[in-house]
């Protein structure tokens, strides 16, 4: 099917973006990788009078460390992350995720901000990014504000972006020694959206006891959530297999389960648990290397 015919926007700056949303309101939908826009376009669940295309914005690509922080541009495709040398270094969890992403076609036209600011409830990177307590750089009308991903994202397809605003960049501060990632999910066989995926982040002390871990899963409940019941019984533990088995087996703990097409609630509590344990046990290995 094709979308409704719109008026295409291809603005040279970001003053001119937030103009043009400004002056058509409701009517407008930014366009970055065109991944999730164009289908919902074509099935006509979204008929947007105007698309406002950001890619000809100079300064919303790359990666670049700045202090104690890597900054990561919105419009930066999930292929380019997936391959570049600073991200995966530095944040070896986030990199896998990216690659992991839908299809070759899918990573190398869709982008990190594109993702956030779409909010499905399977989708990666707000997991991966809840995991890191990443931050979004949001411009609009009134000017520039920061906001955490957690807080971002507040249900399905839909964010705490105010009308008019574009979130312009990704802002993780780089991990303390002896910290680490890993991600783990099983893919939805067609699209390869997560049925569950788990971006486990745990930082180790001296003696090899977990200090503390963000656990955050996608793909279970309405939004991405945080599996609070492992982090509180991971806490001050010893890092080995048996106490992240029985931490992980908390994984649904508290969390409002989501059935659909690819499983019922208790089905995807039972995975929740399993590929935490997977996630948690590659973090803890990583972690006691760096
Ligand atoms: C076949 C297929 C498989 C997929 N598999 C996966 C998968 O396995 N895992 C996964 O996580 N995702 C998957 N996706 C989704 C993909 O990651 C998209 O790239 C992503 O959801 C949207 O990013 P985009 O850049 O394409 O955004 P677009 O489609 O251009 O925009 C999406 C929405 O976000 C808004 N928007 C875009 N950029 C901004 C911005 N900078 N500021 C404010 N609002 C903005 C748009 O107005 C629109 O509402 C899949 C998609 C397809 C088509």
């Amino acid at each position: 099917m094709y979308p409704a015919s719109f008026e295409y926007h291809a603005p040279a700056t970001l003053q001119e973006a937030i103009a043009l949303l400004g002056k058509y309101g409701d009517d407008a939908k930014v366009l970055s990788g065109s991944q999730s826009l164009i289908p919902l376009m074509k099935l006509r669940l979204a008929q947007p009078a105007h698309v406002v295309d950001l890619r000809k914005l100079d300064g919303l690509t790359g990666v670049k460390q700045v202090g104690n922080e890597l900054h990561i541009g919105a419009l930066t495709t999930h292929a380019a992350l997936g391959k570049n040398e600073l991200f995966r270094s530095k944040l070896p969890m986030a990199a896998e995720a990216a690659g992991q992403i839908g299809d070759a076609q899918v990573r190398n036209l869709g982008t990190i901000g594109g993702s956030l600011a779409h909010a499905d409830p399977s989708a990666d990177w707000p997991a991966v990014l809840v995991a890191l307590d990443a931050s979004v750089v949001v411009a609009g009308p009134r000017g520039e504000r920061t906001m955490k991903v957690e807080e971002l994202i507040v249900g399905p397809l839909t964010t705490a972006l105010q009308p008019g605003e574009i979130l312009t960049q990704v802002r993780v501060a780089l991990p303390p020694a002896r910290t680490a990632g890993a991600y783990e999910k099983l893919p939805n066989p067609a699209s390869r959206f997560a049925v569950v995926g788990v971006a486990a982040e745990i930082s180790l002390d001296g003696r090899n006891n977990v200090q503390w871990s963000r656990i955050a899963i996608t793909g279970l409940a309405s939004k991405v959530t945080r599996a609070q019941g492992v982090e509180q019984a991971l806490q001050g533990k010893a890092a080995d297999p048996a106490a992240i088995k029985a931490a992980s087996a908390r994984a649904a703990d508290g969390i409002e389960l989501r059935a659909d097409l690819s499983g019922s609630p208790a089905y995807k509590a039972q995975l929740a648990a399993v590929y935490t344990e997977r996630a948690a046990l590659r973090a803890v290995a990583r972690a006691r290397e760096r």
